[in-house]
């Protein structure tokens, strides 16, 4: 109802002031009665529906399946075993998932809009969540409006409201639109006839979630929370889908397809039972023990726990993940396209020099008297707030303000003296903005803006305070200045006025002058590139800044090191997506371009077969952000626009970040391959354990409860501590980014699975073997396989001993295993032990429980084994450790092949 009344009636009934605001104190009373600005949260999943979440899972059918014909065939104990595992399985699964929420709400947190006020008559920013009705909001190109608001002012406020109504185009807003039916435009009908107007034309309103794309404004809030409009639609609050990242969706399809070849194994031991005429019942566990073994049950939480707490340390390092997937592709990346201002150069902005009566002045230099027209046109023409306890604004702007303040400006007086009645926004497509002002008669333009696009609007120059017509001399003079400031990176702002006139016109200006910025290069942005560099990543600067500021900044940073690898947005616009393309590998610098360009330069990357991770602030980034493999966006300075266009924020606007993040997510990989990597050896060494037994018509080696105290317990714990491994940042940044499509056993991945898989294998099969075979020597039988089966199925204490044996290597083996994952190329005495204390906790606990299985009475009669002697422990810890001993080999072979190369390269 609020789109019919007037701006005064508007805050009469919000009892506030359309100037001054509330106050504090009123704005605290408020907070107090009507609650927070928040959206309700979809309700939660209750503990029960999480805990049977954690149950529908094909793997966990199996396992439950294996159950029910355990205790359909009376092993009790295993099926309870199994039973239990299952469940603690689910409990691990539900306390990683609360955590993981917790996590991404405090992320969430962290992303929370905040909203410019005024309250008592001046600007604050606070969260959006304290805002209260009657609270007078400032919108700008970029924000997101943080409620309901009906208008106050609008110049060229345009908002996207498609989070509302769907329309993806933006709509233009009139503060001083009123509807028929209003009382200030009565026709046609009252009050009570007054129709319900679509949510899209109501033009005098903004609307909470909508976004601000262009102009700027000022509104009045008349509804919070779940009263705005995008409150009541309960449908949008719905949870968005869980995301899972394209290695997860890979992983779970690796699981779905073990288990079914967990049932071929079955199926195929069934068909030999049969051949070789055994009892059906012991082959029936066999065939759950198999089904066991093939099933990586430990792989999915080790997965999403090494993701989970990936995000949590990017969040140190300064980076929020929005997106899970953008983690792995981070690792990928091999173009980073980076904005300058801000994210290369620290946007400490200060004014050095200036270009004015065509002389360059030194900032010292400058005065109230001498540049008056300068200093006053590049305040007024200003959107930045400086009081001596606010900054609010664009540094290029508050640079500009300082300066004024410095010379001796009093800004309110100028705002007073000539106040601004109309404008023309910046963009960064027109580079330029402009304000019109009057007083009285008295009406002038000013417009500030890259000087090279605003000299081509100007037909007279101020020389002295009088203008005169512009020459092709004036021209070349300015255009050598600038050169002059440009290539000492100097970032440049010129200014032009235009007198009379009823509202801003960007044509035959008056040009006054030109300031010289200074915006240092981020010492540890030099140092990113170069590690970029080793790191096979290319960085490449896109700017609106001029092609010699940015040069001059991009060789300082070893971006470039020649003119001829920067390309100017005019350049590019000449160029077909073919011709770019064939170009784009040897541009480092793209200059004064416009943000729809990045878009082409993204796609003509992406074309040449790059991942490209690109940064970006403004609102007109976002469909560069989107198209992008990695969105970048800026925390501090950049747009919600960007924000919510991108998959990763970076909390500090710091290039050198992006460096960090990508480490960690080339890091998350690494731990991830190693950590399936060694699942997937330990699974098949106890497939090809059990299944060569059987073909031999042998009894089963090992039994469902062992391969599962294996997977869940000595498995876990080990997979886990590779999942959080700290890798060697510097190995880990001297490689070439992975190919995206590469597989996880791509780079001699698979030969290791299969190695160490065969190797476990073959001690195992060795502990077992020995028990017969010793038998079979003390009585002086042939060793022969049909001895070895008869002995073993006529001897159950014999078959139980050879069992135990089995069991003891197979986890012991992996154990060691696991030691040498962390580094396949480095010798376990080289290996820093203490940069992974759980890989220490894991093994100790391990052979611990191990060690427990075959000494605790309780677990002794559970899994069905015996107690061993002093000597069988050592040998059988011989036995077992040698997947280090071939680690040890490997590593080796792997330091004398880097030595030759190397002296080859010599
Ligand atoms: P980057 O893209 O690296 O952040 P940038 O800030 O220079 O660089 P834009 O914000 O697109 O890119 O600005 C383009 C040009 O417009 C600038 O080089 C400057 O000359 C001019 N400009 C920037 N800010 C303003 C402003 N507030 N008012 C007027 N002109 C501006």
């Amino acid at each position: 109802m609020f789109e019919y009344k007037s701006v005064q009636e508007t805050a009469a009934i919000q009892n506030s002031n359309a100037k001054l605001g509330l106050t504090e104190a009123e704005a605290a009373g408020r907070l107090k009665k009507n609650g927070g600005n928040r959206l309700r949260e979809p309700p939660k999943r209750t503990i029960p529906e999480a805990f049977f979440e954690q149950l529908n899972d094909p793997l966990i059918y199996v396992l439950l399946a294996a159950a029910a014909v355990s205790l359909f065939l009376h092993e009790v104990s295993d099926a309870v075993i199994i039973i239990l595992v299952v469940l603690m399985n689910a409990l691990v699964g539900l306390i990683q998932e609360g955590k993981a929420q917790k996590a991404l709400d405090s992320l969430k947190k962290l992303t929370s809009p905040r909203a410019y006020v005024i309250r008592n008559g001046k600007e604050l920013e606070i969260p959006a969540a304290e805002l209260v009705t009657g609270d007078v909001v400032c919108l700008e190109a970029g924000k997101q409006v943080p409620a309901d608001l009906r208008l106050l002012t609008a110049f060229g406020l345009q908002v996207e409201e498609s989070a509302l109504t769907g329309e993806s185009v933006p709509q233009e807003k009139d503060a001083d639109f009123l509807p028929a039916g209003s009382r200030g435009n009565d026709r046609g009908f009252g009050p009570a006839h007054r129709p319900e107007i679509p949510l899209g034309d109501r033009r005098n309103m903004a609307f909470m979630s909508t976004l601000v794309t262009t102009g700027r404004g000022t509104g009045m809030v008349i509804a919070t929370g779940m009263d705005t409009e995008i409150g009541k639609i309960a449908a949008l609050m719905n949870e968005s889908p869980k995301e899972i990242t394209p290695l997860q969706r890979r992983l779970g399809d690796l699981g779905k397809m073990l288990s079914l070849l967990a049932i071929a194994l079955c199926i195929l031991l069934f068909i030999i039972a049969v051949v070789q005429k055994r009892d059906i019942f012991e082959m029936l566990i066999t065939a759950i023990s198999l089904a066991v073994a093939a099933v990586p049950e430990g792989l999915p939480a080790v997965v999403t726990i090494c993701l989970a707490l990936s995000v949590t340390r990017m969040v140190k390092v300064n980076t929020i993940v929005r997106k899970l997937p953008a983690v792995e592709t981070l690792g990928a990346v091999s173009v980073v396209c980076s904005d300058k201002t801000g994210t290369l150069t620290q946007n400490k902005m200060t004014v050095t020099c200036c270009y004015m009566n065509e002389h360059i002045y030194g900032r010292n230099q400058l005065s109230l008297e001498m540049h008056h027209e300068l200093l006053e046109g590049m305040a007024l023409c200003n959107d930045g707030v400086l009081t001596p306890d606010t900054r609010i604004g664009d540094p290029t702007e508050l640079a500009l303000l300082d300066l004024a303040e410095d010379c001796g400006i009093n800004r309110e007086e100028l705002n007073r003296k000539k106040p601004r009645r109309k404008e023309l926004a910046f963009d960064s497509t027109r580079k330029m903005m402009s304000t019109y002002h009057k007083n009285g008669g008295e009406a002038v333009t000013y417009t500030k803006g890259a000087p090279d696009e605003l000299l081509k609007k100007c037909s007279h120059i101020l020389i002295w305070e009088t203008a005169v017509p512009i020459t092709a001399l004036h021209r070349e003079n300015i255009k050598h200045a600038m050169t002059d400031m440009s290539s000492k990176a100097l970032r440049t702002l010129a200014l032009a006025k235009r007198e009379g006139g009823s509202g801003p016109v960007e044509e035959r200006m008056t040009f006054i002058g030109m300031v010289g910025m200074k915006d240092p290069a981020r010492p540890e942005a030099a140092e990113a590139v170069a590690k970029f560099k080793t790191a096979g990543v290319r960085t490449v600067m896109i700017t609106g800044d001029h092609v010699d500021t940015a040069f001059a900044i991009a060789n300082q940073l070893g971006i470039v090191s020649h003119g001829k690898e920067c390309m100017t947005g005019e350049e590019l616009k000449k160029l077909s997506g073919k011709e770019l393309e064939e170009r784009i590998e040897q541009v480092g610098v793209f200059a004064r371009v416009s943000p729809e360009h990045k878009v082409k330069i993204v796609r003509s990357l992406k074309a040449k077969g790059n991942i490209v991770a690109m940064t970006g602030d403004g609102v007109n980034d976002a469909p560069s952000l989107k198209s992008a493999d990695v969105g970048i966006a800026m925390g501090l300075n950049g747009t919600d626009v960007a924000r919510q266009a991108s998959a990763i924020i970076l909390t500090d606007d710091n290039f050198a970040t992006i460096e960090k993040a990508m480490e960690e997510g080339r890091g998350v990989y690494e731990n991830i391959k190693k950590s399936v990597i060694f699942l997937l050896s330990s699974n098949l060494g106890e497939i090809l354990t059990m299944f060569l037994t059987v073909l031999c018509g042998l009894a089963s080696p090992l039994k469902p409860s062992h391969i599962l105290w294996i997977n869940l317990i000595t498995d876990s714990l080990p997979a886990l501590a590779l999942g959080v491994d700290k890798n060697d940042g510097n190995s880990l940044m001297r490689q070439p980014p992975r190919k995206p499509k590469e597989s996880l056993f791509a780079g001699g991945g698979l030969a290791c699975t299969c190695f160490y898989g065969i190797l476990i294998a073959a001690i195992s099969l060795t502990a077992f073997f020995s028990i017969p075979y010793s038998v079979m020597k003390e009585s002086g039988m042939a060793v022969t396989l049909e001895h070895t089966a008869e002995l073993l199925a006529g001897n159950e204490l014999l078959l139980i001993r050879a069992q135990t044996y089995a069991f003891t290597v197979l986890g012991m083996s992996q154990l060691f295993h696991a030691v040498g994952m962390r580094n396949v190329h480095k010798s376990i005495f080289r290996m820093k032990h203490g940069d992974n204390k759980l890989m220490v906790a894991a093994c100790l606990v391990g052979f611990l429980l191990q060690f427990a299985v075959t000494e605790h009475p309780l677990l002794i009669s559970a899994f069905g084994t015996v107690h061993l002697e002093m000597v069988e422990w050592l040998r059988l810890s011989v036995l077992a450790s040698f997947p280090l001993l071939a680690h040890e080999i490997m590593a080796l072979l792997y330091a004398g092949s880097v030595i030759h190369s190397s002296k080859l390269d010599s």
